[in-house]
């Protein structure tokens, strides 16, 4: 009988999503095993849109489509519970299930806090998260750094510290370090991330910890309610997944890993949040009078919203048609997300002028914990 806390290597016994999945095909397997039983009534994945950079957001309600939603994408970037809100009604009315990173979690918790998300009809395998990569700048990093054409890579993946791709012609890798150092790889916010094992969703899934012969062919599950307990269980007995417990060596391994990427975070909050220092409001200044008001932080942050309506309809100090708009836009945006930014980078991410937002907000909110935070008592998370 599966229980929250069990630690498991898990693999399909399916055919067809073995042979797309990322490791073992666990996730996929389970959301088949989920929609067949009607545990949910519709599943929410990425998969590849026109290209390996282009991840898209796909609603899935029949099992025999799922398989082609299988693998990782590292340049999907995108943030999936505002989708939920915008076009699935909060999940009011329907049971969905969706795959989360840690910033999605975040962002679910965060839309149920303010009551546009009903998480009892959200079932989240969560999948651990290194990073990911902007689709634009990874295009770039695969031109100028591995010397290749991006339109003739096929496969990407990161891999034991290394970004690794397959194209016409071989393979090549080159480490995240390198890549990093010469302001390539992951996106900035990734860097600073300390939510690597997602363990508010259900399940959490990845490779940390697979060892032996499991190596690359099994999924490490680690269940953390017991929504997800039932769900695993349920999988397992319908014969699309297998499981067996995970070795102890794995899971010490797992754990040593777990703790050097959130020391990596740390080290990067420090360089980032340092480079700020005391000149930040100064820098915000600066940085936001390039603002063409396009409003795409405000629509795409999962915990902006309220201020959208304040702030696109005009108020006193923010005019309707000034450009740059008044430092209170700004100003006031900030003010509204200082205690509860996730971090999850989409307001620095599609910014149509490049400004470090998410840096800014990270920023901000950080400072406010390290404050208040001891008298507040310990953050659900701290990313
Ligand atoms: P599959 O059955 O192949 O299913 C994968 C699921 O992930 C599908 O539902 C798919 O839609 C979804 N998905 C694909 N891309 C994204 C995306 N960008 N955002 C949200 N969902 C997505 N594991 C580790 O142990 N360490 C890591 O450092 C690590 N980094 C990762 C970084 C990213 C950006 C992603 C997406 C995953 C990462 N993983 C990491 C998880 C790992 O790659 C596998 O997803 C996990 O082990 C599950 O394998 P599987 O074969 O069971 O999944
Ligand atoms: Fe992954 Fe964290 Fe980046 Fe989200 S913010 S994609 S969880 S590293
Ligand atoms: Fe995410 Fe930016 Fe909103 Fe923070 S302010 S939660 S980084 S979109
Ligand atoms: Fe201004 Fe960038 Fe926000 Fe658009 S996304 S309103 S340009 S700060």
């Amino acid at each position: 009988m599966a229980m929250k806390g069990d630690m498991l290597y898990a693999w399909t016994n399916d055919a067809a999503i073995k042979e797309k999945a990322e490791l073992g095909g666990a996730v996929t397997a389970l959301w088949k095993f989920a929609l067949e039983s009607k545990a949910v009534d519709a599943v929410l994945v990425i998969t590849k849109g026109a290209d390996l950079y282009d991840a898209k957001p796909v609603l899935i309600t029949d099992p025999k489509e799922l398989a082609k939603t299988a693998g990782s994408l590292h340049c999907g970037t995108l943030l999936l519970p505002k989708y939920v809100k915008k076009f699935l009604d909060g999940a009011k009315n329907m049971k969905i299930g969706v795959t989360v990173k840690g910033c999605d979690t975040m962002g679910f918790i965060e839309l149920a806090r303010r009551k546009q998300i009903n998480l009892d009809n959200i079932t989240m395998i969560g999948v651990n998260c290194g990073g990911s990569v902007s689709p634009i700048s990874a295009r770039k990093m695969i031109a100028d750094k591995f010397g290749v054409d991006p339109d003739k890579v096929h496969k990407e993946e990161i891999d034991k510290g290394q970004f690794i791709i397959e194209y016409e012609g071989g393979h090549k890798g080159i480490s995240i370090d390198e890549l990093e150092e010469a302001g390539y790889g992951r996106r900035s916010n990734c860097r600073r991330c300390k939510y690597k094992i997602p363990r508010q969703a259900d399940l959490a899934c990845g490779n940390w910890g697979v060892i032996g012969e499991k190596a690359g062919k099994a999924t490490f599950v680690e269940v953390c309610s017991d929504k997800g307990a039932k769900l695993l269980e349920g999988a397992i007995k319908s014969g699309v997944l297998a499981a067996e417990t995970a070795n102890p060596k794995g899971l010490e391994i797992r754990a040593k890993v777990e703790g050097a990427m959130l020391k990596l975070g740390e080290k990067w909050r420090k360089k980032d949040f340092t480079a700020l220092g005391a000149k930040m409001w100064e820098t915000i200044n600066k940085e936001t009078s390039r603002c063409i008001k396009c409003y795409s932080c405000i629509e795409n942050c999962p915990v902006c919203f309220t201020a959208a309506e304040a702030l696109t309809k005009g108020s006193i100090m923010v005019k309707p048609g000034e450009l740059p708009p008044n430092p209170m836009f700004h100003m006031r945006r900030f003010a509204h997300i200082s205690d509860s930014c996730i971090n999850c980078g989409q307001c620095e991410e599609l910014c149509a002028m490049d400004i470090p937002l998410a840096l800014f907000s990270h920023a901000i909110r950080v400072e406010g914990d390290t404050t208040f935070e001891p008298k507040l008592g310990k953050a659900t998370y701290s990313n």
